[in-house]
């Protein structure tokens, strides 16, 4: 068996530009690198993926998720409960950026700073094109309701050191699938 490492999350990006008109969206109209911080900030579709605890093997560097969620994360609203805050309390709470984007390949291929980068446009179901925050739970594109959350002072470091198997047992593929415009009904998880 491989040697897993817990890693942590957040990003950001940048994507080809064509000419667009000044009435099209900002998303595109804008390279990432060219959005203010309220543009970037409002692409964030709420998915919650890339709040999942992720295991890398150390070998092969490949990364996988579980279903498991950081303590910070309110599987209800799908939002950090402390957004501004959190990287004080999880250190390896990563801040995406334009750069940082392209160079994580494990950012789910839903989420809206993956797709702009690689020169896709936001789904249909984005709450930036809905207009509702809820949108996104609706197209099952959020892990709403299919994630637990780690308990206040549950130590990651401790279960991978203690309870391996308990911790690949948690490992998932889901976070890994796109998701259609269409979105996608559970029952086809
Ligand atoms: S769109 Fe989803 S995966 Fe991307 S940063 Fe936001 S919550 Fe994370
Ligand atoms: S600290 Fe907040 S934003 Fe960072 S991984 Fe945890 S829940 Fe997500």
């Amino acid at each position: 068996m491989h040697a897993f490492n817990a890693i942590g999350r957040r990003l950001g990006a940048r994507r080809a530009m064509t000419a667009m008109s000044e009435d099209a969206p900002f998303w595109k109209r804008k390279s990432l690198a060219e959005m203010t911080v309220e543009e970037w900030e409002s692409l964030c579709d709420g998915c919650g993926r890339c709040c999942l605890v992720k295991l890398e093997d150390e070998d092969t560097e490949r990364v996988v998720y579980t279903d498991l969620a950081c303590h910070m994360f309110d599987g209800e609203s799908c939002r950090c409960r402390d957004y501004p805050n959190r990287q004080r309390e999880v250190p390896d709470c990563l801040q995406l950026t334009p750069e940082s984007v392209p160079q994580l390949g494990w950012l789910p291929p839903s989420c809206a700073y993956r797709r702009l980068a690689e020169g896709r446009d936001l789904p249909a179901w984005h709450p930036l094109i809905t207009g509702d925050p809820d949108s996104v739970h609706r197209a099952g594109a959020s892990v709403r309701g299919r994630i637990e959350p780690l308990a206040d002072g549950f130590s990651l470091v401790e279960m991978a050191e203690n309870d391996m198997d308990s911790l690949m047992d948690r490992i998932t593929d889901w976070p890994e699938a796109d998701v259609p415009d269409e979105g996608t009904p559970r029952d086809q998880d």
